[in-house]
């Protein structure tokens, strides 16, 4: 039976039911599927040695005929070993297997074999532990190659993924090469079947980098092309089409306790600017941690305000849109038009009241009374409705999810005819090439100065014995006026909100370390009245130390804080602790970071090193990346942020560049796609899942 794409995998040779099961774990259900579930990595054996040339500790390939193989117990009768004797022209070898007594019906003497491995022991008696094993014939699939290695689940061994993966090889011919010709050729491309068998079975390392790059390249130029499109389309909405309301404005920035720097003048106006555009903003803030992210946000929204339009502001934590509430309050206080509220999934407040029902801020938002609203994610909810919002800024954008930046649009009354503007905003630096590809359907302003006056925070690494010189040098800072945070890592898994850790840390601080000094905890778990309240005492200086679990990583501003001390500091990714780090150092005051750590590696005191010597968070996401990947550096694949790429690597800035410049091309000549049916219907699915639409 020919294979098609679609052929099921049951009906491949020797997958039964139960091997069917456990390939769907792996998304493992057709041909197709096994033709784009791509190697990891490949193990080089392409070198066939004599045995005579093995040397320890090398990786090799022998050919060689079996002399002999037999079972044996192994000295306490545990375990059965497979020992064989193999030989070439040049001499013999041992190979050795442990609890694989089949293997003496499988390989028989005289048999010619494969095998790949480690060599172990000298001239006088080499042996291999548990090689790859292959009957010599001339197309091996094991060993004597570039042999690939396929992420597997449990009951699926690396041969048997191997052997489907070939088996369903010859459907190959019936992907469609969609990539267009003209850059196929331009950039001396693979076709794309080629590419395909090369990427599991490559012939050379050569074609193998050939294939991945092909194969990239089409991820990639989905990518721009669904990015592009999307931004595209958005470009022809209408949106309300702001004035500049210079005068507002000027007064505003005119009352600000301080002068705005170069690079927050400079977004403001891109905001403005895109304000006035009569179609919907769809830009990224991008600035470090304390770069002032905030009071460019309060801007546009002065500026959207004096439109006569409302605006909102969501945060991904409570304390976070409690924070910005109050900053807003404080900017705003002297404008008589302005009305403010915070609506939470716990509470709702208004300017200068205590709490007032939920059900009556609801009312003035939809009636267009209130025209500032700060929330968190229950902004989202059903019963949140307005009369006319405009204007929508997404602080700490990584920690929502697409279908909530989505929901927010969509909360104005049906006959509304146009779009929201939306501001998304991140202290998480994104390499350029990161920012194309993840956010390619956003405009960029990048706030890359920090206000006047900041001292670089110190940050050192604590080893044991210096603790509680530590611990003295925090009492001082104490007593000099100022406060301290301390974080918790999590410890273990099923502990998952820390908050065992930061209540033994508080324990311990509270009654050992510093009895005389008040502190106070936060973490997830608390209600959110407890929090807040937390959160108030160590605003108003009552609480000199808060130890807290990661809830204080993003946003929190209170510039009294100028110690950051990090316990357990090596079980957090650069980037993360850069934000902690950028907790503190938010006034004249100088800062400093101390870093305790439980673990010693020979990479842990190299990261935090490197980490106490950068303060540039664009640098630290770098190094993060190549550490870890974009997945875990920017938190929360299901963001919807990262693309699902197999193949191509995001930090490949020069694939990138091409995906990009090409996908423009084609949508120039081709707005809709209607030239090309294919791609098109490739990509809906895709737009699906991007930033809006
Ligand atoms: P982030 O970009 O991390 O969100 P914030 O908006 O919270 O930073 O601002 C950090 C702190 O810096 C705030 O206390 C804010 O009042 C202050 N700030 C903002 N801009 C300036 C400036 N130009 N000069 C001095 N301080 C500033
Ligand atoms: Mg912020």
């Amino acid at each position: 039976m020919a294979i098609e794409l679609s052929t099921s995998i049951a009906e491949f040779p020797t997958v039964g039911p139960r091997t069917a099961q456990r390939l769907k774990k792996l998304e493992i259900k057709t041909a197709e599927d096994l033709l784009f579930y791509f190697p990891f990595r490949y193990e080089d054996y392409s070198n066939i040695s004599n045995i005579r040339e093995a040397r320890h500790g090398e990786s090799t390939t022998i050919k060689a005929h079996v002399d002999l193989i037999h079972n044996k117990r192994s000295p306490r009768k545990r375990m059965i070993i497979t020992e064989a004797i193999l030989s070439d022209d040049t001499g013999s070898i041992k190979a050795v297997w442990f609890r694989q007594p089949f293997l003496t019906k499988i390989i028989l003497p005289g048999d010619e074999l494969f095998l790949s491995g480690k060599v172990e022991g000298d001239l006088l008696s080499f042996q291999m532990i548990n090689p790859v094993y292959e009957k010599v014939k001339s197309i091996p699939l094991h060993t004597a190659r570039l042999v690939p290695v396929y992420p597997t689940t449990a009951g699926i061994t690396q041969k048997q993924i191997r052997f489907l993966i070939k088996h369903a090889l010859p459907a190959v011919d019936m992907i469609v090469e969609w990539l267009p010709s003209f850059i196929k050729n331009k950039y001396r491309f693979l076709g794309y079947t080629d590419a395909l068998r090369q990427i599991h079975f490559p012939q050379t390392t050569k074609l193998l980098e050939k294939a991945r790059k092909r194969i990239g390249f089409n991820e990639l130029f989905l990518i721009q092309l669904g990015m592009l499109k999307t931004k595209y389309e958005l470009a022809n909405r209408q949106a309300p089409s702001m004035v500049f309301q210079e005068k507002e404005v000027k007064k505003f920035v005119d009352n600000l306790p301080f002068t705005l720097t170069e690079a927050q003048k400079k977004s403001s106006w891109e905001i403005i600017k895109d304000l006035e555009k009569g179609h919907p903003m769809n830009r990224l803030l991008e600035g470090d941690v304390g770069s002032g992210k905030t009071v460019v946000a309060a801007l546009g929204m002065i500026n959207t305000v004096s439109n006569g339009f409302q605006t909102a502001i969501m945060a991904p934590t409570e304390i976070l849109a409690l924070q910005h509430f109050n900053t807003l309050q404080k900017l705003f206080q002297k404008e008589k038009n302005i009305h403010i509220c915070i609506l939470t999934s716990t509470q709702a407040k208004k300017t200068n009241s205590k709490e007032v029902k939920k059900a009556d801020c609801l009312k003035e938002i939809k009636s267009g009374k209130i025209n500032i609203v700060v929330g968190t994610h229950s902004l989202i909810q059903k019963s949140v409705l307005f009369k006319n919002l405009a204007f929508i800024i997404v602080d700490e954008q990584h920690r929502f999810g697409v279908n909530q930046r989505k929901a927010i649009m969509e909360k104005n009354p049906k006959e509304t005819s146009w779009t929201p503007h939306l501001l998304s905003m991140t202290a998480t630096p994104i390499p350029r090439s990161l920012a194309l590809t993840v956010y390619g359907d956003l405009d960029l302003s990048i706030i890359d100065q920090l206000p006047k006056g900041r001292k670089k925070i110190s940050t050192s690494i604590v080893p044991k014995f210096k603790r509680q010189d530590a611990y003295n040098f925090i009492k001082k800072e104490i007593q000099k006026g100022r406060q301290v945070f301390v974080i918790c890592p999590l410890i273990e898994e099923s502990d998952k909100l820390g908050v065992k850790a930061v209540t033994s840390e508080y324990e311990k601080l509270n009654k050992e370390v510093f009895p005389d000094i008040s502190i106070g905890i936060l973490h997830g778990k608390m209600k959110s009245k407890e929090k807040e309240d937390v959160m108030n005492k160590f605003v108003d200086n009552k609480l000199k130390i808060l130890v807290a679990t990661s809830v204080i990583e993003v946003g929190v501003d209170i510039p009294n804080t100028t110690i950051m001390m990090i316990e357990g500091a090596e079980r957090f990714g650069l980037a993360q602790l850069h934000q902690f780090r950028g907790r503190v150092g938010r006034s004249t005051h100088q800062s400093y970071c101390l870093l305790f750590f439980d673990q010693t590696g020979p990479d842990v005191l190299e990261r935090l090193q490197a980490f106490a010597k950068s303060h540039n968070g664009f640098d630290l996401a770098e190094k993060d990346l190549a550490l870890r990947g974009p997945g875990e550096v920017y938190g929360s694949k299901q963001s919807g942020h990262f693309p699902n790429l197999k193949v191509a690597r995001l930090t490949d800035y020069e694939l990138v560049r091409k995906a990009r410049s090409e996908a423009e091309q084609l949508l120039k000549n081709d707005p809709h796609l209607n030239k090309n049916q294919f791609l098109k219907k490739k990509i809906a699915d895709f737009t699906k899942n991007v930033h809006l639409e």
